[in-house]
Order: C-alpha cells, then sequence, then structure tokens
C-alpha cells in the first residue's frame, strides 16, 4: 500500500481577513475542544472501517485553516496521537502547521515543537505596514520577524513564508521590499500567491466601492517575473508554479505535503470541509464546525472512506486521474510528469491518451518534452507556459 498524507481543517480564526473566502469562521473557539473531540472520532469510525486493511503510513500531516495556530498545543498533540493509532507515521514524518504571527508567542512555539510539529508554514504576507492593513491581517511585520525568531529558537529547522502580491496600489518595487525582507529571514520554503479578489468579500466590496482600485493583472504577471529573477538569484528552487525551496547541503526544503497534492497521490481530508483523495475517491466533509460536530455524536458505520462528514463522495475512474495527474503534475517545474511514473501507474503512455492536447501546447510553447537521461522524459512546462497555466490546465479538463 502505498503511503498517505493527512490534511487536518482547522476552521477558527481570531478575525477573518478582508480577502479571504476560505472555510473559516471567527467567533467560535469555544466550539474548539468539541471540535478537536469530533475530529478524533473521524479518525476512529476511518480506523474501524478499515478493518485491519493496511492504508500504509503516514508520511505527511498538515493542519490547515483557518488559523491552526489557534489551538493550544495540547489538542494539537490530541490529534496527532489519535492519529498514531489510526497508522503508523514514517520516520521521517512531516508535521506542518499553519501559524498566523497575531496569534502566537515564544512559549505557544516552543510547546507546539515539544508535541512533535516540525515544520511550520507562516502567514506573512506583506512586509509593508499599509499592504497588511489592506489585508485586514492581525499582524504587522515585525511581528511575522519575531515569530520567525522564536520559531527557530525553539528548534524548527524547516519554515515556510506564505507572501501575496499584486495588491491594490501595489508596485513593483514594494514588491521587491518584501521579497528581500523574505529572503533576510532565511526561509527554507516561500510560497508566494498573486491575490485574487473573490466574490462576497469586503476587500471585493471595497474594490467595487473604489476604497481600492482593482489590481491590475499585468502588474502581477511583473511582480511573479520579479520573483522569480529574484529568488533564483537568492539560492532558492522554483519548483512549483507558486513555491520555491532551498537547498542545504544534500537536502532539498520541499513541501512535502503538497508534493503529495501534486502527484496526485491519496490523501486524508479531516474536519470541517476538508478535501480528500483516498482509495480512488474524492472525498469532501461537511463546511460549518457545529454540525461537522453534531454529525459525530452517534456511533456510524460506514465503508471506507466514508464517515457521517463526508457531503460529497466522487468514484474517480481511471481516465479522470489520468486527466488530474496531469493538471496537477504540470505544476512541479522541474519534474513536470514523467512519463515512465505515468506509464507504471496507468500502463499507458502520456501519448497514448493524451497526443492531441500535447501537440496543441507545444505548437503553442506552452510545454515541452524534456529528456530525463535514464530513456524516460517528461512533459513540463516551459517558462512561458508559467504565466499561462490556467490554459495548460484548461487542455486536460
Ligand atoms: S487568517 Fe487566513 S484563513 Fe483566517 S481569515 Fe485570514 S486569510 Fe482567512
Amino acid at each position: 500500500m502505498e503511503n498517505v498524507s493527512i490534511y487536518v481543517h482547522i476552521p477558527f480564526c481570531k478575525i477573518r481577513c478582508g480577502y479571504c473566502d476560505f472555510n473559516t469562521y471567527s467567533g467560535l473557539m469555544h466550539l474548539a475542544e468539541g471540535y478537536v473531540d469530533a475530529v478524533c472520532r473521524e479518525i476512529t469510525s476511518l480506523k474501524r472501517s478499515l478493518g485491519g486493511k493496511d492504508i500504509g503510513k503516514i508520511k505527511t500531516l498538515y493542519f490547515g485553516g483557518g488559523t491552526p495556530s489557534l489551538l493550544a498545543p495540547s489538542l494539537i498533540d490530541k490529534i496527532i496521537r489519535q492519529l498514531q493509532k489510526f497508522s503508523a507515521f514514517a520516520e521521517d514524518i512531516e508535521i506542518t502547521l499553519e501559524v498566523n504571527p497575531g496569534t502566537v508567542d515564544r512559549e505557544y512555539l516552543a510547546n507546539i515543537y515539544d508535541v512533535g510539529v516540525n515544520r511550520l508554514s507562516i502567514g506573512v504576507q506583506s512586509a509593508h505596514k499599509k499592504e497588511l492593513e489592506i489585508l485586514d491581517r492581525l499582524h504587522g511585520y515585525e511581528e511575522a520577524v519575531r515569530v520567525v525568531e522564536f520559531s527557530r529558537n525553539s528548534g524548527f529547522d524547516n519554515i515556510s513564508l506564505d507572501f501575496i502580491y499584486g495588491l491594490p496600489n501595489q508596485y513593483t518595487k514594494d514588491w521587491v521590499e518584501s521579497l528581500k525582507a523574505a529572503i533576510s529571514l532565511a526561509p527554507e520554503h516561500l510560497s508566494l500567491y498573486a491575490l485574487s479578489v473573490e466574490p462576497g468579500t469586503p476587500l471585493e466590496k471595497k474594490i467595487l466601492a473604489s476604497v481600492y482600485p482593482m489590481p491590475d493583472e499585468d502588474a502581477a504577471a511583473d511582480m511573479y517575473e520579479v520573483a522569480i529573477e529574484i529568488l533564483d538569484g537568492a539560492g532558492y528552487t522554483h519548483y512549483e508554479i507558486s513555491n520555491w525551496a532551498k537547498r542545504k547541503r544534500q537536502e532539498i526544503f520541499y513541501s512535502m505535503h503538497n508534493l503529495q497534492y501534486w502527484r496526485n497521490l491519496p490523501y486524508i481530508g479531516l474536519g470541517a470541509g476538508a478535501h480528500g483523495f483516498v482509495s480512488g475517491y474524492r472525498t469532501i466533509n461537511e463546511s460549518f464546525p457545529q454540525r461537522y460536530i453534531n454529525l459525530f455524536k452517534d456511533d456510524v458505520h460506514m465503508p471506507f472512506p466514508q464517515t457521517a462528514a463526508i457531503v460529497d463522495l466522487v468514484k474517480i475512474d481511471n481516465y479522470r486521474e489520468m486527466q488530474e495527474t496531469m493538471m496537477m503534475g504540470l505544476r512541479l517545474l522541474e519534474e513536470g510528469v514523467s512519463d515512465l511514473t505515468f506509464r507504471n501507474r496507468f500502463g499507458l503512455h502520456i501519448e497514448e491518451i493524451f497526443e492531441k492536447e500535447i501537440t496543441r501546447l507545444i505548437e503553442k510553447g506552452l510545454v515541452l518534452w524534456a529528456d530525463n537521461n535514464n530513456g524516460d522524459r517528461s512533459i513540463k512546462l516551459t517558462k512561458f507556459g508559467y504565466f499561462l497555466a490556467n490554459q495548460v490546465f484548461q487542455e486536460f479538463v
């Protein structure tokens, strides 16, 4: 059995940032303990439905949100211990916790390290006060710097920072300052996202009311290009469209958890609104925390991978799995989709399935075949394709 990854969704935030459309809620922290109990029951229910079947080792565990760093370390610990009963952890398991700098102190970070979290993903977003205000973030940049410092002191040697570009009123020079600030913190990993103005968010309302101008897509593309250059110069490997990893000696600090998604490999989603892909099914859980908690009040026995929380269960047929493998794998800029790996998984060469699509994309200069020097070759985005990646993915829908 192939190893599996686990995603745990923590749907609580102190306040909602104006640009956010994630499944998260403010003012519900009083539910935290009941919520963690429900996650533990979800794990028990999955364990029971496996009926002794081996699911493989857990190779990555990711606490995302929301703001997982609002949960007390003892509650994070409770979920980790419950998962250890579900399946053995790989020896080199990566356990990531998303951290919002406005929610943690030195003691919290030390405690979270002690319960086994070994990677932090810190939402810094910008080095500029005015940009953090546009985003309604809880914290200032100095606070984020302190969190990185405290994390290092607590023993964390695998830190990822998130930044956002393409903001209203943001100029390339502002973005370059944020990037340089990011590099000065020496993170092992960086995730850079273009701001997307989501319908119904407070940010969209402010833009429609002309409080802020609509972000300029061309300016955002320029900022992306600048980031590629600057991070390359700073020794970061651009391995996924929005992600960069640092190489230190023999090790390169990819997000192992996200690699599981991009390689279209199995992961179980736990918690309110979590998505999963396991045993050939895509799963989606009930979104509202209180309803999610209520669903685990009774013991319901269901076949794996179903649980009481699942509101959508879709069987992924072979062709759809191939499409998704192409769409997600092409996000990986160095790795792309290897023909050999594809053939080992599906019994066919990539071109036997997607010849027309690939020919069209090669003609447009968006993808290319690269030799892997072992008789294998991989299909990858070209540099031009980085900027039109959505057009590439559309070909495989
Ligand atoms: S902290 Fe993150 S999840 Fe919470 S509201 Fe802000 S952007 Fe959304």
